[in-house]
C-alpha cells in the first residue's frame, strides 16, 4: 500500500471518532516513519510494509479506541516546546499559554525572582517560563511522582537548569521560603460535568482534571493557602473554567487579594484570574 492510500484509507475510519481525521491519520503516521508532515506531501506513492505498517495499524487501532494522539505519540507541543507526555498527565491545552503569555507581559523585567508552578504535571508552565526567565528560579511540584519525574525528564532535555522539583499535595511541597509568584492550572471541572466522559478527556487523570462538586475546591485551597507562601505584594495566577469567572472573582475577593484581574483565552473565554496580596 502507498502512504497515499494508507492516509486516504486510514482517515475514512478515523472520521467516525475525530473531528481532525486526516490530520490525526498523518500525525500518527509520521510518529511511525519518524518524518516531518512535509515527507508524506513529498513522498505519496512510497510504499508501506511489513513492520512500520504493523505499528500503524496498532497505533490507528487505539486511536479507533479513543485514546488521544497525545499519549499515543507520548508529545505534545506547549509554547514552542516540545514536551514528553503520558497518561499520568493532563496533555496541555493551547488555551493554557494564556497563563504565560500573561505572566511575562506583567514582568517583563528579568531581575531575579521566585515562582512556584503548583500541579505541574508535565512541567508545561514551568518549563515555558523557565526558558523565557533564565534568571527566576522556578520550583515545580506535583502530587504524582511519575508526573514529577516526567517534568524533570522534560526540563533536562530542553536543557532548562533554573527548575527544581518537589513532590507533595500543592502547598506541602514548598519549604518555608517565600515567593514572588504562584501559578497554576489546577483541576477545575465539576465531578458531574458531562464533558469528562467525551473524548480525549476520558483518557486524562481524573485528578488532574475535576475537583468538587462545583470544581472549585482546590482554587479554594490554593487561594485560601498562597499568601502565607508568599512575599508582601506577591501574586496567585490561576487557570479555570470559561463559566466559573465570577466565583473566581468571588474567592480571590473573600480571601483579600488585591487588584484582581481576569482574562479570557484565544477562544474569547474566560480563563484566568489573578491577584496580589498585601
Ligand atoms: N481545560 C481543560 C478541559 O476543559 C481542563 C483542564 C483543567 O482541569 N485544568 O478539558
Amino acid at each position: 500500500m502507498t502512504l497515499a492510500e494508507l492516509l486516504q484509507q486510514s482517515s475514512q475510519q478515523l472520521a467516525a471518532i475525530s473531528d481532525s481525521p486526516r490530520l490525526d491519520a498523518e500525525v500518527l503516521l509520521c510518529h511511525v516513519l519518524q518524518k516531518e508532515r512535509s515527507h508524506l506531501r513529498a513522498w505519496p506513492e512510497k510504499i508501506i510494509t511489513g513492520e512500520p505498517l504493523a505499528r500503524f495499524q496498532t497505533l490507528l487501532e487505539q486511536r479507533l479506541s479513543g485514546q488521544p494522539i497525545a499519549y499515543l505519540c507520548g508529545r505534545r507541543e506547549f509554547w514552542s516546546l516540545d514536551l514528553a507526555v503520558n497518561p499520568h498527565t493532563l496533555i496541555p491545552r493551547p488555551e493554557t499559554e494564556l497563563l504565560v503569555e500573561t505572566l511575562l507581559e506583567l514582568y517583563p523585567q528579568h531581575t531575579p525572582l521566585k515562582l512556584a508552578d503548583l500541579g505541574t504535571g508535565s512541567g508545561a508552565i514551568a518549563l515555558a517560563i523557565a526558558s523565557e526567565r533564565p534568571g527566576w528560579s522556578i520550583i515545580a511540584t506535583d502530587i504524582d511522582k511519575t508526573s514529577l519525574q516526567l517534568a524533570e525528564q522534560n526540563a533536562r532535555r530542553h536543557q532548562l537548569k533554573n527548575i527544581t522539583f518537589a513532590q507533595g499535595s500543592w502547598f506541602q511541597a514548598l519549604g518555608h521560603e517565600k515567593l514572588d509568584i504562584i501559578i497554576s492550572n489546577p483541576p477545575y471541572i465539576a465531578e458531574s460535568d458531562p464533558h469528562l466522559q467525551l473524548g480525549d478527556v476520558r483518557f486524562e487523570p481524573r485528578r488532574a482534571l475535576s475537583s468538587g462538586a462545583d470544581g472549585l475546591d482546590d482554587i479554594r485551597l490554593l487561594a485560601a493557602g498562597a499568601a502565607s507562601h508568599l512575599k508582601p505584594g506577591g501574586m496567585l495566577m490561576v487557570e479555570h473554567g470559561y463559566n466559573q469567572k465570577t466565583q473566581l472573582n468571588d474567592i480571590f475577593t473573600k480571601n483579600h487579594y488585591k487588584k484582581i484581574q481576569q482574562r479570557r483565552d484565544i477562544l474569547k473565554q474566560p480563563r484566568l484570574t489573578y491577584g496580589y496580596i498585601d
